[in-house]
């Protein structure tokens, strides 16, 4: 249920699940998750994105398991819910201030397990839910610009008497009935009181904000290859968004700079290596929320210098083949795919068949 809601914070259903089911398979109680390497966990997580998540929920079961939350309150109303018995959750938080005192679970998460597994009256507001309220009252202004409204509305609907069903209602309508480009309100027991479905045009709600432009950054990467056949790879620091993955270094492009001198330029300073830049492996466009990023990866021969992690927590050489046991953001695996191609059709230049 914990697991479901963090991965649900990001990603659809249809996406979420086969990941879900591996982890289940990997780690299938809180106290298998306590107990696992960070290493494993990232690697479970691997494609899902929003890496700190994955680091919050493994913070959060070894709280879990540690007993009740310090910074849950004895007096909140849901207090008086039982929990379920199994992985010590007779201790675990009966109010939404408990969990939200976990990592990385914010109020719709909390209410969302709350509601589930205690059966608890929380309002729950995710993405569905929002879009949903959004058309009942054919809101003019984006959600996101007036949560306090849709928290209240959200609140109101609620039946106090069977929360965990009303809910799960509510998520259903809009994955399956009030869907984002076409709501089938024929089959909507709201039609008779939505505004949005009245004006004709429901899909137009919720209003978005006009888009911003979002940054544009290059980025030069480098894959060295020492004379043994390993390729060196970095771990990332914790923080920022893809914090605790490995990757290949390398740096952003600056005005007016070579790529080949970018790259050169960013294995000196992150890795006090000194390399030659050889010919382009891949390119690759890779957009998120807030930025967009071209990598232009370039196979690199390492020349001088024993990489330091002067701006990662650790660097390591490893065999090509061993890549695949470490958790990479989802660009990196393009360029994977591209080395070991590469290399194979090397190898087969190299020692042709007679
Ligand atoms: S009537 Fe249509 S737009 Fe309104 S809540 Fe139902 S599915 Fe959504």
């Amino acid at each position: 249920m914990l697991i479901a809601e963090v991965m649900l914070q990001q990603t659809q259903l249809q996406v979420v699940l086969p990941y879900w089911q591996r982890w289940l398979a990997a780690l299938p109680s809180l106290a298998a998750l306590a107990a696992a390497e960070e290493h494993d966990v990232l690697m479970l997580w691997q494609g899902l994105g929003y890496y700190s998540r994955a680091r919050r929920l493994h913070q959060a079961s070894r709280l879990l398991l540690a007993g009740p939350s310090a910074s849950e309150s004895p007096n909140q109303s849901l207090d008086a819910v039982v929990a379920p018995g199994s992985d010590g959750a007779e201790r675990w938080p009966r109010s939404l201030e408990g969990w939200q005192a976990l990592p990385g679970l914010g109020r719709s998460t909390a209410a969302s397990i709350l509601s589930s597994a205690f059966d608890a009256p929380a309002a729950i507001l995710d993405g569905n839910v929002k879009r949903v309220l959004a058309r009942l009252i054919a809101s003019p202004r984006p959600p996101a610009r007036e949560l306090a409204r849709f928290w209240q509305l959200s609140e109101l609907l609620l039946d106090p008497q069977r929360p965990r069903a009303f809910n799960q209602a509510l998520m259903d309508l809009g994955a399956s009935v009030c869907t984002p480009r076409s709501p089938r309100c024929g089959a909507c027991p709201w039609r008779g009181h939505c505004p949005a479905y009245a004006a004709g045009d429901p899909a137009r709600f919720p209003v978005k904000d006009a888009p911003r432009t979002v940054p544009y950054q290059v980025i030069g990467v480098g894959v060295v290859l020492d004379g043994d056949g390993r390729v060196l790879i970095d771990q990332r620091l914790n923080e920022g968004l893809l914090g605790g993955l490995w990757e290949f270094p390398g740096g952003k492009q600056e005005q007016g700079e070579a790529i080949a001198a970018t790259i050169s330029r960013e294995l000196d300073e992150e890795l006090a290596i000194e390399v030659a830049v050889g010919e382009e492996l891949i390119v690759i466009e890779h957009a998120y929320s807030h930025k967009r990023l071209r990598f232009v990866v370039h196979l690199c021969t390492w020349l001088a210098g024993e990489p330091q992690p002067l701006a990662s927590q650790q660097v390591r050489w490893v065999r090509p083949a061993e890549l695949a046991d470490y958790p990479f953001p989802a660009a990196n695996a393009s360029i994977i795919a591209a080395l070991l191609e590469r290399l194979d059709a090397s190898a087969l230049a190299a020692d042709p068949e007679p």
